[in-house]
């Protein structure tokens, strides 16, 4: 693997490989890393407009619009205001009264639709709108509104008001998620107090395995592994193998991750992924999670080398090589210059990140390097970054980074004639051609983080044929 993982190229890919099974004639377009960053980015966007929008009420909806008792008291309305907005407040205000006189006691059931916000689901049960506001202010101290979800259930008690106009909210549910509701009851005192009420979870270890019809993606989410956990799978292995070229139809796939359960068994989330195999045309990858004694958490062979590249030959994610390295005639200075490094074309702002682990040696404004980044990786590499336009926040010398980690953003400053980022490794001091150079393998474990690994991969492998099928996302929660 050339290149490094980024979350937007794994992204691509993975929509790569949605549309690859469907739409062939987008294959070409999906290439560009712009053009289908694009494409991505308006199917996060659309998706995110087709979900419940839970602050704006929906035009046209019969609702009274929430507003404090002591608003409601003073909105009388605006003297100037024209005769249509009269009309409308009159009709508001008769709606409301109908709304009133309707709403019947007890104990009323709905589930949220799309585009439904929380005051319309009470104002649907029928809650006097005041008191719906007050509901609303308290639930709002524990959860937030946009976390509202079509599907998500709602229960609300309404009992006769004592002097027999109307109804009093007495209480409602929303079913936040499978291991949390949350409830907002009324006290005596007529104010209301919301309540978390959150489900204690187990943790469940399970197994999916399968064969690879097609794609890897849709054949690992037909047999069971959620999309999350298949991220990962690619994730880890994008540094071994080139997911649009390696992968055959009957390469076969295996993955042990954990499951959050409710006391119900039913699934709240996924947990970690802990292993993670792949058979390709007879070889045989397996890989497995740990955490070393210093608290960092890899993915190691079973010999116990991590699954990381020592540096990353491109630390920036669909940048385009535009210049390389060795002598050149110089934009600027206009004669021939040894150019020690390479330049990745990119807008100002793209982040850059770290090639790998290691610690920042210089942070700082360096002369033509313009603001200028660099890590020492191990006793022998380092890695530069210059013309940055700005430095990663909570980073100084002397700072740990970890590989991927942004230490910085594209940018034009010292002397370069626009925004790219100028990259070198350094060898022993001197920079050397980062295309060319034989990367070094990441990290081993070693003494007792061997010995503890080794420990681990053991007792994975004999409880792994015993392990359960995971289990499924409920349909109806
Ligand atoms: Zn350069």
């Amino acid at each position: 693997m050339d290149e490094p993982f980024g979350v937007g190229r794994l992204l691509r890919h993975f929509l790569f490989i949605l549309l690859k099974r469907s739409h062939r004639p987008m294959i070409k377009t999906m290439k560009h890393p712009i053009t289908s960053g694009f494409i991505l980015t308006s199917i996060l966007f659309l998706s995110l407009s087709a979900s419940a929008d839970p602050i704006t009420l929906r035009r046209g909806a019969s609702v009274a619009p929430l507003k404090t008792s002591a608003q409601a008291e003073n909105s009388a309305p605006d003297i100037s205001s024209s005769l249509a907005e009269k009309a409308s407040v009159a009709t508001e205000a008769g709606e409301r009264k109908k709304q009133l006189n309707q709403a019947q006691p007890g104990h009323k059931q709905d589930v949220i639709g799309k585009g439904d916000t929380l005051a319309i689901v009470l104002a649907r049960a029928g809650a006097p709108a005041n008191h719906a506001a007050d509901a609303f202010a308290a639930v709002t101290k524990i959860f937030n509104p946009k976390d509202l979800r079509p599907g998500q259930q709602v229960s609300v008690q309404l009992t006769p008001a004592e002097d027999g106009e109307g109804v009093i909210l007495q209480s409602f549910a929303l079913k936040a998620s499978v291991e949390r509701d949350v409830a907002v009851m009324r006290q005596p005192n007529g104010t209301y107090k919301v309540e978390d009420k959150l489900k204690p979870l187990t943790t469940e270890v399970s197994r999916a395995s399968g064969t690879i019809d097609s794609s890897l993606f849709v054949s690992g989410t037909s047999a069971g592994i959620p999309v999350d956990v298949m991220m990962e799978l690619i994730k880890i292995f994008s540094y071994d193998v080139d997911f649009q070229r390696d992968i055959q139809p009957g390469d076969g796939f295996e993955v042990v991750f954990e499951q959050k359960l409710t006391p119900d068994r039913k699934l709240a989330r996924n947990g970690r992924l802990l292993y993670a195999a792949m058979n390709l045309s007879g070889t045989n990858l397996k890989l497995f999670r740990f955490e070393g004694d210093d608290g960092f958490v890899d993915f190691y062979t079973p010999k116990g080398e991590s699954v990381r590249k020592a540096l990353l030959k491109t630390p920036i994610d669909g940048a385009k090589l535009t210049s390389g390295f060795g002598m050149r005639q110089h934009p600027i200075l206009g004669f021939s210059l040894m150019h020690k490094g390479v330049d990745f074309g990119a807008p100002t702002g793209t982040p850059i990140q770290a090639a790998g682990d290691g610690t920042i040696k210089v942070y700082g404004g360096n002369g033509a390097y313009g603001n200028y980044a660099q890590v020492q990786h191990n006793g022998q590499y380092a890695t530069a970054y210059a013309h940055m336009s700005r430095f990663a926040p909570g980073l100084r010398v002397g700072s740990r980074v970890r590989q991927g980690q942004i230490i910085g953003y594209v940018g034009t400053t010292g002397r370069s004639t626009g925004p790219h980022l100028h990259y070198e490794v350094l060898a022993g001091g001197s920079q050397i051609n980062p295309l060319s150079v034989k990367l070094p393998s990441g990290r081993k474990l070693e003494g007792k983080d061997l010995r503890d690994f080794m420990v681990a991969v053991k007792s994975l492998e004999q409880k792994r044929d015993g392990l359960p099928q995971p289990i499924q996302v409920a349909s109806a929660r």
